[in-house]
């Protein structure tokens, strides 16, 4: 009886292990040929619109279906750049350089903040903008209204640049986040290859930190929290912790000064807290600020101070891969538009 029950128990394993390999098989086979799906449009024109604070930027973007690679190509054909005056001229003069062209699609980063909840009576409007003019600014339907275009999606810059750099900064990896350090703080969330949106955007440049030892007599510059971080170590910040007239001073400040050490402190804070809140594969670092050739460096030094071993990964130990710099150079902005744009 043992014998032959053992027997019976083998059987039924094996039978067990081959449903599970074969019904394996053919999931493996389903994702492939999923993957391996040629898409219905294998090469188009699209717009990629960069609206910022200062300047804005249009470029006409050729995508082309990469069969060896199954990604695709994106291709910046031609490019055109407007300072941002009122909205009305600057959206006509970047529209007038694509009049006569042929395209399918407009993606506009933008920056914020921004409504992007469809149900929202604001939806593609710039909301509580400090510059007044830009304020409720319908950019999304003035966009398509003058275009002609149906066609057109919309996010913030900082949105737009973590999925640029998610599907072409070759990270090879299924979470991202970017943060941008210049004239604001921005933080974009990228999760199984869409940017993360909630009740509105998420404003990670806000967030509380703590204060630095030597840095308790200065007050901070945002209007709304003083002190947050984008209070603490945006370049007017710095300028007016210095003393400088103008921002364009902040080259000449000597690379060994205290300040990028604070500054490295509040910016290791924010990749310490994305990292125990969100637990991103990657973090990448872009902006003027990490221009200053010894930020990089110090913000792995203190993050990897302030974490202490509580997360257990290998990768967080190999802090220079964690946490980097950008890998799309001066058309970043432009592919981040485009890589909004839906794929056919
Ligand atoms: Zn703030």
């Amino acid at each position: 009886m043992t014998s032959s029950n053992s027997l019976t128990d083998k059987k039924l394993l094996y039978l067990l292990g081959g449903l599970t390999l074969g019904l394996g098989a053919l999931f493996a086979i389903n994702k492939a040929s999923k993957k391996d799906k040629k898409p219905k449009r294998t090469t188009e024109n699209l717009i990629g619109i960069e609206m910022g604070g200062t300047g804005s930027k249009i470029s006409i973007i050729n995508r082309r279906w990469n069969a060896t690679s199954n990604k695709y190509d994106y291709q910046v054909m031609s490019r055109f750049g407007v300072d941002s005056t009122t909205p009305e001229e600057t959206v006509s003069r970047l529209l007038e350089f694509i009049r006569g062209q042929e395209f399918t699609q407009i993606g506009i980063a933008s920056f914020g903040p921004v409504c992007l909840n469809p149900k929202d009576p604001y939806f593609g409007c710039i909301t509580t903008t400090p510059k007044l003019q830009w304020q409720n600014y319908p950019l999304l339907a003035t966009v398509k209204q003058k275009s002609g275009c149906e066609n057109v999606f919309m996010d913030t810059d900082v949105n737009a640049a973590a999925l640029a750099e998610f599907e072409l900064g070759n990270h090879n990896v299924n979470s991202l986040i970017y943060v941008t350090v210049g004239t604001g703080v921005g933080v974009g969330v990228v999760v199984d290859g869409k940017p993360v949106h909630g009740l509105t955007h998420p404003e990670g440049g806000h967030i509380s930190v703590a204060l630095d030892s030597s840095d308790h007599e200065y007050e901070g510059v945002c209007p709304y929290h003083k002190n947050c971080l984008e209070g603490l170590v945006t370049n007017n910040s710095i300028a007016k912790r210095l003393g400088l007239s103008t921002v364009h001073d902040l080259p000449t400040v000597d690379k060994d000064h205290k300040v990028w050490e604070i500054c490295a402190n509040y910016l290791a804070q924010l990749c310490l807290n994305i990292t125990l809140l969100v637990s991103p594969e990657v973090i990448i670092l872009g902006g003027g600020i990490m221009n200053q050739p010894t930020m990089l460096s110090l913000i792995h030094k203190n993050f990897t101070k302030l974490l202490n071993n509580y997360v257990d990964h290998p990768k967080l130990k190999e802090v220079h891969t964690y946490i980097k710099l950008p890998t799309l150079g001066m058309d970043a902005g432009v592919l981040g538009g485009a890589v909004l744009c839906k794929h056919n």
